[in-house]
Order: structure tokens, then sequence, then C-alpha cells
């Protein structure tokens, strides 16, 4: 039942995008297949503050490297706020409204067997396909995501907090185990580092900011901080918690430190991707795989009164790196083209020789075109959303909310169900930081883009039936229990 739902919202989806968007066409000159795929998700890195996309701190001298012979797209987009549904959506290929990974409980994933999976079409055409993540969000209780790897290995640490990710140091020995088995044949690896998911791990985490003494000296950065100081659900905070962010209110070095934390632990990640590259060069696939480094999605440091990723589509969020470096193609220098996370595993079907459009679940379209230097007609706006949990299930503890966005070359318009004022616009070319709402001094431009996001949310699959799970006679999760509305700034 739920299987002929899916199908539905996928067609839906096709004829949307077969009708609004255009689509590269698979392409009779393209580059030939590439024999690997390397594919690097670092959960929570927002672009913005890595060095070769213009920050001011030395945060990634190794990525910038990387940046150097590759294509980097400046305006790519997660798919969503948070780890679950833009990891579906990389493994899938499909929107959060297809794939409807949004619930955040662990005890209740709902599984997606309908739907292809990257690596099991990839492992149809005959390719070796390896996970490594230390994720949750792609742990036992998310095997469905799993499917079509030949091995998948999730490495949860025992030894500290569910939010808390085992070393990237620690799990590389297997990746590259796995790599020197596999890297004659044709191969897809799917990494993730965790890393810089709170509490921002660092070799040094004062390495921005050596003067600092306070309460960050003992309370970590931690989800259970980020929501309280949000004001989401938080249950049975400890006291020593709740007086750290009273403090974190009331002096804002605090904060400045925290971005100096989250800039050390990148410039700890961004060592990392050095030593994990250079290794990639030693087993000599470096130069003849698709490398992609790419994040879930970003991190709140303190912008529009917002810690962590369980809310919000602002920039911050939505704003990932995107850096291709193609075996057979100079690098494409800066791209400014309006992509998004659903963009990459398209991407991948395409530089494997496999076309996107025989897969019509995949309705991002192929970067490969614009790998290639090729003059292509290319989208125009790109949308992101999140949902409440699954339709039927009340989760007084879910943070995931119901917000879209959409952006053209220019403007940004957001919508959120839980605020007074439910529209945000903004000049992302004038305004970046997204502080002056232009609802009102913009209506034109606000109805353009309201028609579109309008048109996203029927075709997206958000007024389509969903089946509602066994539990009957349980209302449909509104705002969480305690989230008050908030105002629209
Ligand atoms: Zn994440």
């Amino acid at each position: 039942m739920a299987r002929l739902g899916i199908y539905s919202r996928m067609v839906m989806l096709a004829l949307a995008v077969a009708s609004g968007w255009i689509a590269p066409a698979w392409a009779e000159d393209a580059a030939a297949p590439v024999q690997g795929v390397i594919l690097v998700d670092i959960c929570s890195a927002r672009r913005d503050h890595m060095s070769g996309f213009g920050y001011d701190r030395p945060t990634t001298p190794n990525l910038d490297a990387f940046m150097n012979e590759a294509t980097v797209f400046e305006r790519a987009w997660a798919q969503s706020a948070w780890c679950l549904p833009n990891f579906a959506t990389l493994l899938t290929g499909a929107r959060p409204e297809v794939h409807q990974q949004l619930n955040s409980g662990d005890a209740r994933p709902q599984p997606v067997d309908g739907l292809e999976t990257l690596a099991g079409v990839l492992q149809q055409a005959g390719m070796a396909t390896g996970g490594f993540s230390a994720s949750r969000f792609l742990g036992d209780s998310y095997r469905f995501l799993q499917r079509g790897f030949d091995l998948f290995v999730n490495l949860p640490d025992p030894e500290v907090p569910a939010d808390q990710a085992l070393p990237f140091e620690q799990r590389l020995p297997a990746i590259l185990e796995w790599l020197r088995t596999h890297r004659e044949q044709r191969f897809f690896l799917y990494v993730t580092v965790d890393d810089l998911h709170a509490p921002y791990r660092a070799a040094d985490p004062k390495l921005f900011d050596p003067a600092y003494a306070g309460f960050f000296d003992e309370v970590s950065p931690s989800v259970k901080f980020d929501r309280l100081y949000n004001g989401e659900p938080v249950s049975e905070p400890e006291p020593k918690l709740v007086a750290a962010v009273e403090e974190f209110r009331r002096d804002e070095r605090h904060q400045r430190h925290l971005v100096a934390r989250y800039d050390a632990s990148l410039h700890h990640v961004d060592r990392l991707m050095g030593t994990f590259f250079d290794e990639l060069k030693q087993l000599g696939v470096w130069d003849t795989s698709l490398v992609i480094v790419t994040a879930d999605h970003g991190e709140q440091l303190g912008e529009h009164g917002l810690l962590g990723h369980t809310q919000a589509l602002y920039e911050p969020i939505l704003g990932v790196p995107l850096i291709i470096k193609h075996p057979a193609l100079a690098g494409g220098g800066r791209n400014t083209q309006l992509v998004e996370r659903i963009d990459i595993p398209a991407t991948v079907l395409d530089a494997a020789g496999i076309a996107p459009s025989e897969h019509p679940q995949f309705t991002g379209d192929s970067l490969m075109p614009i790998l290639e230097g090729r003059s292509v007609a290319w989208k125009s706006h790109i949308f992101a959303s999140s949902k409440p949990t699954r339709m039927g299930v009340s989760d007084p503890l879910d943070w995931s909310i119901e917000e879209r966005a959409v952006r053209d070359a220019r403007y940004k318009l957001l919508w959120h169900s839980y605020k007074e004022q439910p529209y945000e616009l903004y000049d992302l070319e004038q305004d970046p930081a997204e502080l002056h709402d232009l609802v009102l001094d913009r209506p034109e431009v606000f109805q353009q883009l309201k028609a579109r996001l309008d048109a996203y949310a029927s075709d997206g699959g958000m007024e389509l039936p969903v089946e509602a799970p066994a539990a009957a006679g349980v209302l449909p999760t509104m705002l969480p229990a305690g989230r008050a509305a908030q105002p629209a700034h």
C-alpha cells in the first residue's frame, strides 16, 4: 500500500520535472564512465566557514587545494535541515516528500523498501559498493538506506553519547582496506565524516580562540545545548546545562568561542581530509575516480537566534560545499549555477555511465554537462524542505518541523508553518545574512517565488495523501509541544 503511494508521488515528480524544470539530456558525447566514485559527506559543514569559499580564518587549506583541481559549486543547497532527510535524498535520489525519511526517533523508522538506492543501481551495473559511516542515522535502525552496498560499516562509539560519532581517524583504516581490495575494479565508495557534528571534535579546540576561559571548558557543545537555547522541547535538562545556556545568552564572548570552536573542528576535519586524499593518491585511485566532497547540511552558529541544525532553512543550514573532481575533465573552476543535493546522485549515475533518465526516481539533474564545460540550459530555481515527523504520529520530542524554501539567482523565499509571519523574503546578493525581510517591499518578487513554492508543495507531494501508519487515532503532529510560535526574525 505504501509502495503505491511512493510510486504515485514519483510519477508526479517526474511529470513536474518534465514540465517545469529543464533537465540536462543524456549526452552522446559525455566523458567515458569513471572507474571509481568516492563520495565524502561531511556532516554539519557550512560552506561559508571554509577559507576556499572566502572565510577569513584559514580553516580548510587541504580542501582549498582540492578546490584548485576541481569544479567548485558556490550556490549548492542542502535538501533539508538535518541529517536523515539529507542522507536519504543522497542515497535514493528522491526529494524528502518522496522518500519520507523525516522521523527522528530510532525506534520507529519507516523503511523505504519501494525505492531504489544509488548504491543498488551501481551494484546492478557491476560496481563494488562500500559505505562507511558513524552517523546514527545510517545505523542499524536505518538499514534500508544501506541497501545496495556490498559492505556497509557503521560503527557507533559505545563510550560516547549517541550524538557523538566514532572519530574518522579510527574509521579510516577499514575504509582504506576496502579500497585496497577493490581498487582494480569499478567501485563506489561512500564515506561520512562525523567529527564536525556537535560537540565539534578538534585536535586543538582553542586553535582560533586560545585566550578563552569559560563554561565551554567544561560543557561541550551538544544537540541538547542547542535545543535548549533554541527553545525546543528538551527532556529533563541538567541544571548545569540550563545555567550554561543562560550564561551563553548573557555574555557574547561565549558565542564567539562557539564559532571559534566550530572553526577549529572544521580545521581538524580538513586535516583528516588531507590525510585521506594522500592515501587515495597512494592507492592510485585519485586520478581514476570521480571525487566529490559535500555536506548533508550546515550549522546555525547563532544567526537568527539559532544553534545547531534542528530547524530553519537559512543559509548557514542550506549553504553546503559541493566540490567535484572528474578524472578525465579539467577542473572547471567556480560555478554559480543553482544546484541541489538531489543533483549529486544523478551526477554519480551519469559519471558512471548510467543514464539518470532510466531511473526516474532520481529526480535531480546531472551536473556532468557543467563539469564538461558544455553550454546547457539549467534550472532557474532550487528548493529545500523540512516536514514534521511522518503523518499520523505525534512525537513531542521530534525536532523536524515544517518549512520550505525556494531561491532564484538572487532572491530567496522562506515559508514556516510555525511562525506568526509565515513568509520571509531576502535578497541574497545584497543581504547574504538574511537580515532584511522584503516581503512587503518587493511584492512582485514575493508573488513570483510564492507561486514557485506553492507549485513545489503540490508537485513535491506535500499536498498528496500520505497513507496513515498503523497508529490509528493519533492526530497528525503539528507544532511539537513547548515550541512557541516565533517572530519572523
Ligand atoms: Zn548531519
